[in-house]
């Protein structure tokens, strides 16, 4: 049993091919800077050594039309897939599905109509995401289709947790309120981390950490969400590389008077040149940890910043949630970066956390654990992987 998953972004569509008998990738890749001079497809195969094989070739594609015949082409050239009507269901990256969509759906008219609707909250994802459907429907018109929405992993969190304090009709009219994003991969890590620890996942309480180039918390309570840090977009919470998070909002005002500044221009900012690269000038982690040993005090106090703002998280949601089972690591910088997850976990014995230095160095294969013999608390590495997650939603959602 076959399965596409498709992510489509405004000028590229990043694509795996799984077969779910054993969810082993059949191929991987992405189509870059589509309708652009240097437009090119970079194709992976399991290579026999293990791992996979990557080619690149410069090709000239005009859209995203052309993008999804030539993902069907290379499939079916590579042995990978000989016709699409092999396929199961495609899966649908999609980043914001309001509060219609609580779970994936299967892409019929009236689901791109909602999804089009929802394009004001997500005006720079949705209509690539909902492009990337339509190409895919048109292309592959008997193969099901389905979305899967970064959302909805957060649509079970309470109105206490996701109103903000502002006049209600902004929320009934507006939609302003905490949405959350990550959550295909909150959901995927805390189903792995409860299969790691044996428990079912209702029985769990977790604090899952996804700390990537964007980066969010979740408060996990018995499997479901509660609370998580991005909000009304992917601006808020945790620093980022290159996102402020948290922020008292009145920053934007007083910068609009004093600088002149558009609020695009300073949206702009809070985005693209805030985080980790507002702190020290570069917003990759690795880079900031190679400065910080050199004795940056910028990238220092850029690490200290990071962690203690992660701290302050793991404190919140503890709270919130009462019992802590488990702190769960992912992300590029979850799943590799040792010094991050030792300086967010340091000194927490008195909330039940406490790491053994001994088993926290780099990445290791797989999902391993960090927690020494005393804690009460697990503290656990878990790889993410968002477009196996959305392939099994894919197959659930069609019945598989
Ligand atoms: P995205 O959110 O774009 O999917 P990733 O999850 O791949 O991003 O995370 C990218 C981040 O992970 C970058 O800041 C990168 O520096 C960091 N990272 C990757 N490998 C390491 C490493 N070995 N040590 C520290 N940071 C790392």
């Amino acid at each position: 049993m076959k399965v596409l998953v498709l992510n489509s972004g405004s000028s590229s569509i990043k694509y795996q091919l799984f077969d779910m008998r054993d969810e082993s990738v059949l191929a991987a890749g992405s189509i870059e800077q589509i309708g652009e001079p240097g437009s090119h497809l970079s194709h992976a195969l399991p290579s026999p050594q293990g791992g996979m094989s990557k080619t690149v070739r410069d090709l000239p594609i005009a859209d995203h039309r052309q993008g999804f015949a030539l993902i069907a082409s290379v499939l079916k050239e590579s042995g990978a897939l000989a016709d699409t009507g092999e396929l199961r269901g495609i899966g649908h990256r999609v980043v914001h599905g309001g509060e219609q969509f609580k779970e994936p759906a299967r892409v019929t008219p009236e689901v791109l109509g909602a999804i089009r609707g929802l394009i004001p909250l997500a005006p720079l994802h949705n209509p690539a995401n909902l492009l990337g459907m339509e190409v895919a429907m048109e292309s592959a018109p008997s193969v099901p289709q389905v979305a899967v929405f970064d959302t909805a992993f957060h649509q079970s969190i309470p109105s206490h947790a996701y109103r903000y304090a502002i006049p209600k009709k902004l929320y009934e009219a507006h939609h302003v309120r905490r949405y959350g994003f990550h959550g295909t991969s909150h959901r995927y890590v805390t189903k792995k981390g409860a299969e790691f620890l044996k428990k079912p996942l209702d029985s769990l309480n977790l604090i899952s950490l996804h700390l990537g180039n964007g980066a969010s918390a979740a408060a996990i309570h018995q499997g479901r969400c509660i609370d998580t840090s991005m909000g009304l977009t992917p601006l808020e919470g945790l620093i980022m590389g290159t996102r402020c998070g948290d922020l008292d909002p009145a920053i934007i005002f007083y910068l609009e008077r004093e600088t002149g500044l558009s609020s695009a221009a300073i949206e702009s900012i809070l985005n693209k040149e805030s985080g980790l690269k507002g702190i020290c000038g570069v917003n990759d982690m690795r880079t900031v940890g190679e400065l910080a040993k050199a004795g940056n005090p910028e990238a220092q106090l850029a690490i200290s910043m990071y962690c203690y703002r992660i701290k302050k998280y793991i404190g919140a949601y503890h709270a919130v949630l009462g019992e802590l089972d488990g702190v769960i690591f992912t992300g590029g910088i979850g799943e590799n970066a040792d010094f991050i997850r030792a300086e967010c976990c340091e000194n927490l014995a008195h909330l039940g956390l406490e790491m053994d230095n001994r088993k926290n160095r780099g990445r290791q294969e797989g999902c391993f654990a960090l927690e020494s013999r005393a804690s009460r608390v697990k503290i656990l590495v878990i790889p993410t992987n968002e477009e196996l997650e959305i392939a099994e939603q894919t197959v659930a959602c069609l019945g598989g």
